[in-house]
Parts: C-alpha cells; structure tokens; sequence
C-alpha cells in the first residue's frame, strides 16, 4: 500500500482521446513497430487498436484488467527508474471500467492468439483461443455505457474526433520509426509509414503548413544526454506557442525548464515576442528524471536540472549560430 501511494494518484478517462493515448502508449511499450486505430463515431461506439508488439501471455489477459496488478514497479527503487511510459498498471483497468472491451493478443513465440471480453470490468468470458498475428488487437465498445453522467460531457463527433487526431499525430511525432494509421467509420484518414528519425516526411505528413520549410534537423551529444531534433529558423518563428513539442524520452512533456532553455538557445537569433517553432527529442538516463510527478505524466522533475538547461540552451545555440548565421 506504501508504494502505491506513491505512484501520483490515477488519470481518469473523460474522452475516446484519453483512452487511445493510453492504448498507443502500451502497444508503444510492447515494443510495436506498427500501430492501426480504427473509430467509428469517434471512438464512442467503437474504437479498435492494433499493435504488432510482444503481446500479452495467456495468463496475463485476465490481469491486465485488474488494478494495479499488471504495476511494473516493484519497489522504491523501480519507481526511480521508469524506462516504459506506462508503470502504473491503471489504464487498462480504467478503460475497461467503462466501455465492453475484447482483447485479442499473441505473445511472441505462442503458437495461438487468445481472447477476452468484458463488460465494465467485469469478465464475461475465460480466454478462448482466436486467430491473431503476433501483437495485440483492444476493441472498446460503447464508452460510458454504464456511467452515464460523463457520457453528457462529451461533445460532437467532430470535435470528439479532432482529439483523437491529434493524439495519434502527436504520438507520431514523438516516433518516426513507428508506422501509423487512423480510420474513422471505415475511411483511412492518416497513414503514415515509418521513417528514419531525420526524414522530414513525416514532419510534413503530420504539421502539414505549419512545418517550417527551412528546419534544420540536428543532433547534440554531451555525456549522457542526448538532443535531437527539428529546430525552426527565426523567420518560420510564429506569434503563437503553439507548435513547440519536445518530448523526454519518448514522452512529450511541458517543463518550464526546459522552455526557459530553448528560448535561450534562440535568443540571439528571434525577434521579440516571437515564439521558434520546433520538435525536440531529449534522451537521458530515465534515473536522472522523475515522471512520477503527475498522473497525466507531462510534468516531470530533473534530478540535476542546471545541467539539463544548459545542455539543452547550449544545444540550440550552437544550432542556431550554425544555421543562421
Ligand atoms: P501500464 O501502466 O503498465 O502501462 P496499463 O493498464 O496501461 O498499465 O496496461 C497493463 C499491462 O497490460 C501493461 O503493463 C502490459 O503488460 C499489458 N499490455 C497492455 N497493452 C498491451 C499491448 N498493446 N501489448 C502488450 N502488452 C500490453
Ligand atoms: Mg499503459
């Protein structure tokens, strides 16, 4: 009980988009190369996730929809060193809690696929075998069917649907190497192949205009931190914040710290008021950061914060003063 009160208390689904980050960021943690979501009606009567990652044990599938017991971390010291976006063994459960799910799943080297199903939580069927490739296929149905006062915040389909658009061009941004693809009420609508981390395709496919024609990708190594990424050069810099991503270790996060530090990196080289335009990728040690922080898990906290901050404002700097100048 100790160490799950200090794993940062539950996120709640209150949308199809906050299940599907959930979703993409397991089938992304099982190691998927290839990730296919297909809606209808915005993911609120249907929302199906496929994923050609490891898999789930047969055994596994009942658990996976109990709390916490599917929790990576096994003590203190685990909680120190999260290298998964997920750890806390709640999304599966709390999606299940409020929608009929199926999971289909086939561990790598099983010999079949193995199904389950239930209905808010509760298990209408032992795993039955079933026709899968290696990897995972979650069907959700009817979300808050059985709640339904928070059926009533949800909006139209439109906008329910721009959600879950941006969710999978956010989580594509954040893995060039990762195939996706989206469909809503059987039209394919994004399709992105996987790309080489520097390949500026998928940069257009998923910012469309709002890409910088002139972003320089570039790569800065110090010690055990890595950044990387697509800078944008001043005159691309927009009057709104708003194209600004930078992702931890696969993770985006907001961190004043690290916007304090980019803007830095830009100083010399914007005009007042302007904000850069970019996409960045820091990887460092996941012991030297703590993700525990919130349960949305977009706020984290550096171990040595100084020396993040000035890697990261140097970074820029040298970028700029290369590219600009
Ligand atoms: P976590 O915080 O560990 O991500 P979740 O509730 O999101 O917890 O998922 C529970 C567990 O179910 C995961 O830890 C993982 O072992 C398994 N799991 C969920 N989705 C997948 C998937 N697409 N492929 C393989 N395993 C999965
Ligand atoms: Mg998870």
């Amino acid at each position: 009980p100790r160490l799950i009160n200090q794993i940062a208390a539950g996120e709640i689904i209150e949308r199809p988009a906050s299940m599907l980050k959930e979703l993409i960021e397991n089938a992304l943690d099982a190691g998927a190369t290839a990730i296919d979501v297909d809606v209808d009606n915005a993911g609120v009567k249907r929302l199906k996730i496929s994923d050609n990652g490891h898999g789930i044990l047969r055994q596994d599938l009942a658990m996976a929809l109990s709390r916490h017991a599917t929790s990576k971390i096994q003590d203190l010291q685990d909680l120190e060193q999260i290298a998964t976006l997920g750890f806390r063994g709640e999304a599966l459960p709390s999606i299940a809690s409020v929608t009929r799910m199926t999971i289909q799943s086939r561990e790598r080297g099983a010999e079949q696929g193995w199904m389950v199903s239930s209905d808010g939580n509760n298990l209408t069927t032992e795993p039955t075998p079933v026709a899968h490739p290696v990897g995972t296929t979650i069907e959700t149905r009817d979300l808050f069917y059985n709640t339904p006062a928070r059926r009533k915040f949800l909006r139209t389909d439109a906008t329910e649907f721009k959600h879950l658009d941006q969710i999978v061009r956010r989580m594509a941004l954040s893995r060039f190497d990762v195939a996706f693809k989206l469909s809503h009420n059987g039209k394919v609508v994004l399709h992105l192949p996987s790309v080489p981390a520097d390949d500026p395709r998928r940069l257009k496919m998923v910012c469309g205009d709002n890409v910088p024609e002139n972003s320089v990708y570039f790569t800065e190594q110090r010690e055990d931190m890595r950044l990387s990424g697509w800078a944008g050069l001043p005159s691309f810099s927009r009057s709104q914040a708003d194209m600004q991503y930078f992702f931890l270790n696969g993770r985006l996060i907001r961190d004043k710290t690290i916007v304090h530090a980019v803007r830095l990196g830009y100083q010399d080289v914007l005009f007042h008021g302007r904000h850069p335009v970019y996409v960045l990728y820091l990887e460092m040690d996941p012991a030297r950061v703590d993700v525990n922080v919130h349960p949305t898990k977009h706020e984290v906290r550096f171990r040595e914060s100084g020396a993040v901050h000035s890697f990261v404002f140097r970074s820029l700097q040298r970028v700029m003063s290369s590219s600009a100048g």
